[in-house]
């Protein structure tokens, strides 16, 4: 798989019932985000081709659905030494493809694949349920779990490897076959994987269709063999899928957008606070659905937090020439950036908005937007409510705890959430009120494999990670035999 060092070998081959093929749709360009390049040109599956994936997978049901626990999870974690084998390779292709700095992308994407691939093997093998038993005299019934049937993963653009493992590894534990479309911006490093996946997996159990949501994308949803869809992405994107699965009726799990808020209270440890937000807030340039983005700063700390985020911020290192030197990317498009820019001219736009660091297109090339920090920010202002997916954090001031709480409910979305306080007793009652799928205390963004991750409200729902995933991707049986009571 490797190229040389400075240059990776780009694969473009997709994968459909165990052979690599080459696409026969659309070509469609692939960019460095961080120079605005052309790395590729890729041809997107065609429709017959996408026939022809999920053909293979319904196929290749019968006899992966059969197969045990053990035998799934030797294949899992076999996937796991592929990616650690290939861990250089990939997350130069990731790098590239994102404009992710490398030594991230070594550091944080690749061992993430791997641990949720491992993590899927262990937890398929020790799943729990209720015991077999006479409810029903002369009556044994069990539960079980069986797979769903084929599975169409759809994943968004901002961390691709990692996205793909948390999709396909807890679909083929519990016995699934699935059909992989990754985001069409960024399909280099899951194509990448596929020999090695090709090598792993009997021919059909995973099939890779790289191009667009609507002509691919949109064909896999309505397809009336893919039995369930899971998608991250974007609200939008989420509505439309629905929509199309109402047809046949298929199981979706959606992991949508987020909008963290994130509550400081007037004891929080400053320093913490500062460092926290200018961690987790621009994190792969704020294209995270979790980015601590929407801050809530009580009146006694809410200056001087202005202020020394202020120079944190604008302290942030990026579009540097030595890899080493940049702690963020750019956004993943032309497009992204500007939706980005716009957010930010409409908020400045408000009288009452004020800027306190970046709020500007970067002059050189890539796709980079500066870190921007905006204070004075109002409850109901766009840039609060709204997801804008890129380097950019609002302060709003609070008074009272439960302002600061219902405000921070007051949204249309609920993945995440993060309360910093030194005092446990208020930071309990504010994490157990507020209506996110996570809430951290004194820290944002950290996830583990084995806790679920996954929304509220327009966040969407199903768990990504964790064995919740499992039964997500898992349907309850009921065998039930009459045997009566006497011999
Ligand atoms: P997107 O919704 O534009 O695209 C996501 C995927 O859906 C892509 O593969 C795309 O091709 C596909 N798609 C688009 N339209 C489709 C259609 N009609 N039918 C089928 N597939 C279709 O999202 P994006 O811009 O790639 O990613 C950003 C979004 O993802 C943000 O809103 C972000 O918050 C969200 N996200 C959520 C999580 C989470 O865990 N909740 C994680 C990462 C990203």
């Amino acid at each position: 798989m490797a190229g040389t060092a400075s240059t990776p070998t780009l694969h473009s081959h997709l994968l459909i019932d165990g052979q690599l093929a080459i696409g026969e749709g659309l070509a469609e360009p692939i960019l460095n985000p961080a120079t605005g390049e052309t790395l590729i040109t890729i041809a997107e599956a065609s429709i017959e081709q996408v026939e022809a994936a999920v053909f293979a997978a319904h196929k290749a049901f019968a006899g992966w659905s059969r197969t045990t626990p053990a035998q799934r999870a030797a294949a899992l974690l076999a996937i796991a030494d592929a990616v650690e084998a290939n861990a250089e390779h990939l997350a130069r292709l990731e790098s590239l493809n994102c404009g992710k700095p490398l030594h991230l992308a070594r550091q944080d994407d690749i061992p993430a694949t791997a641990d949720v691939f491992r993590f899927f093997a262990g937890a398929v093998r020790c799943q729990q349920g209720q015991l077999a038993g006479e409810y029903v005299p002369g009556h044994t019934s069990m539960v079980r779990r069986d797979p769903v049937g084929v599975v169409a993963s759809i994943a968004p653009w901002n961390y691709p490897l990692m996205m793909a493992a948390w999709k396909i590894a807890p679909a083929l534990a519990a016995g699934n076959t699935l059909v992989f479309k990754p985001s069409e911006h960024t399909p280099l490093s899951i194509l990448a994987l596929a020999p090695a996946l090709a090598e792993i997996l009997p021919a059909g159990v995973i099939n890779i269709v790289s191009g667009g949501g609507e002509g691919v994308g949109s064909h896999l949803v309505s397809h009336p063999k893919v039995r369930m869809v899971s998608l991250t992405g974007d609200i939008v994107t989420g509505q439309k899928i629905l929509q199309t699965a109402a047809r046949t009726l298929k199981r979706t799990h959606l992991e949508l957008g987020g909008k963290a808020p994130v509550i400081v209270c007037n004891d929080a440890d400053l320093e913490a606070v500062v460092q926290g937000v200018r961690a987790y807030g621009y994190y792969n340039a704020g294209q995270d659905c979790t980015a601590a983005c929407r801050i809530y700063a009580q009146a006694g700390i809410h200056d001087r937090l202005v202020s020394e985020l202020g120079d944190a911020v604008s302290s942030l290192r990026f579009a540097r020439k030595r890899d080493q030197d940049n702690e963020i990317g750019p956004l993943i498009s032309s497009r992204q950036r500007d939706r980005v820019a716009s957010f930010v001219e409409r908020a400045l736009g408000q009288p009452h908005i004020e800027r306190v660091t970046g709020a500007a297109v970067h002059s050189g090339a890539g796709f980079y937007y500066q870190p921007t920090l905006l204070a004075g920010c109002k409850q109901g202002d766009e840039i609060v409510q709204r997801e804008v997916f890129g380097p950019v954090v609002t302060v709003t001031r609070f008074d009272q705890l439960d302002q600061a709480l219902d405000w921070a409910n007051d949204s249309e979305y609920g993945l995440a959430s993060s309360v910093w306080t030194q005092n446990l007793d208020k930071a309990f009652q504010l994490a157990n009120r507020l209506q996110y799928g996570c809430t951290w205390i004194n820290t944002h963004f950290t996830l583990a494999s084995e806790m679920p991750h996954g929304g509220l409200k327009r966040s969407g729902y199903g768990k990504d990670l964790s064995s919740d995933s499992l039964q997500d991707y898992s349907v309850v049986r009921h065998i039930m035999a009459r045997h009566g009571q006497d011999f």
